[in-house]
């Protein structure tokens, strides 16, 4: 329809839509009053799937499905959309900052030659415009931005926007539309699977714990693992700690890794520096652990503690412990 607000699915690649869907879909109820259609590529969407997408509020399901859609590559994602847009001609196209989502919006933006607002932190109607804002200079301003033409492309930081409230027994139509899926340019050589910590995914999680140069090791992330077992946290670490290879790139946290806005950062030995600081600025809640009572990132910090992480750390561990066995 041409009213309609997309919402990309953005899934777990075990047929359940992401979290973060919840915020992307009652972002979009909020902006389109209800036109609102998710579209799903997949090549194990579930029943199970499409249920939770219409409980948050999805009027349709755009459903293309198929073995070649996985793993996702661009070369095949972003024609198939391309030719969705031109016969559906939607208003515009959300989807949550992701890897896979910031690499896939920004193609299919340069191929329908329309603007992308990359990140937003704020969307809103001024009449009949849609306005963006987003982070600019490593998170020091935020710029409104507007498009010049729809479909208006946008990717929404996650744990920004309010979620939408689930209603069960709310449905979504499904369709399959005909596409002409093009075959993969590149080749899979190796699939690597990362084994699963066990703790919440870096931009989903409500409770992030980040650990800096001041770890002094890889061994030493043991600790921070085992707080965020006890209080539901994700684990992740700054570009000093990735970079000693301590931890993967996929834990990064800032300019050149993850974006995270949970309700809670804990940084321990975490100095504070600007490229870190534009991937967890927007946090609601900062504490910060740290040696040195200079370190920038108290300038930010809600709640500092000047001391060794390596005796604060265990402290909080049995705190917590203790509290929530009460
Ligand atoms: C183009 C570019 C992109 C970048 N992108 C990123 C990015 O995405 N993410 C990112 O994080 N950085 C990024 N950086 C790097 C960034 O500039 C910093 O170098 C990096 O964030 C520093 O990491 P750190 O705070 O862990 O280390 P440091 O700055 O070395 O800080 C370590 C801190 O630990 C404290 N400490 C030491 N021991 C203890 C202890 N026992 N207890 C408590 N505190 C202790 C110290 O006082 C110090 O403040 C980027 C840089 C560039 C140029």
């Amino acid at each position: 329809m041409a009213n309609a607000f997309w919402c990309m699915v953005e899934d777990d690649r075990k047929g359940t839509p992401k979290k973060v869907m919840a915020e992307v879909i009652g972002e979009a109820t909020r902006l389109a009053g209800g036109d609102v259609e998710a579209v799903w590529l997949t090549d194990t969407a579930t029943d199970d799937g499409i249920r939770q997408l219409g409980e948050w509020g999805a009027k349709k399901v755009w459903l293309i499905e198929g073995a070649e859609l996985a793993p996702y590559r661009a070369e095949v994602w972003v024609p198939i959309v391309a030719e969705l847009v031109a016969a559906q001609s939607p208003k515009a196209i959300l989807g949550p900052v992701t890897s896979r989502q910031r690499e896939f919006m920004a193609r299919l933006a340069a191929r329908l030659g329309v603007g992308l607002a990359g990140d937003c932190m704020g969307l809103a109607m001024d009449g009949d415009k849609l306005v963006g804002t987003r982070p600019v200079y490593a998170g020091k301003l935020l710029a409104k931005v507007a498009w010049a033409k729809t479909p208006w492309l946008a990717t929404l930081r996650p744990n920004v926007f309010k979620p939408a409230d689930a209603q069960p027994g709310q449905t979504a139509a499904v369709e399959r539309p005909s596409v002409q899926i093009p075959a993969a340019q590149l080749k899979l050589v190796e699939r690597r699977e990362e084994a699963s910590t066990g703790l919440p995914e870096l931009t989903e999680a409500e409770i992030v714990i980040s650990g800096g140069r001041g770890m002094k090791g890889p061994e030493n992330y043991v600790i921070l693992e085992e707080l965020g077992g006890i209080i539901g946290a994700a684990v992740g670490a700054s570009r000093a700690a990735v970079d000693a290879g301590w931890r993967p790139h996929r834990f990064q946290i800032g300019q050149t890794g993850r974006t995270i806005s949970p309700k809670l950062y804990l940084g321990f030995g975490v100095s504070g520096a600007i490229q870190h600081l534009a991937g967890m600025r927007t946090s609601k809640v900062i504490v910060a652990v740290n040696k040195d009572p200079e370190a920038p990132i108290f300038k930010i910090a809600d709640y500092g503690i000047v001391a060794d992480l390596f005796e604060v750390v265990p402290q909080l561990t049995q705190e917590f412990k203790r509290l929530l066995e009460k």
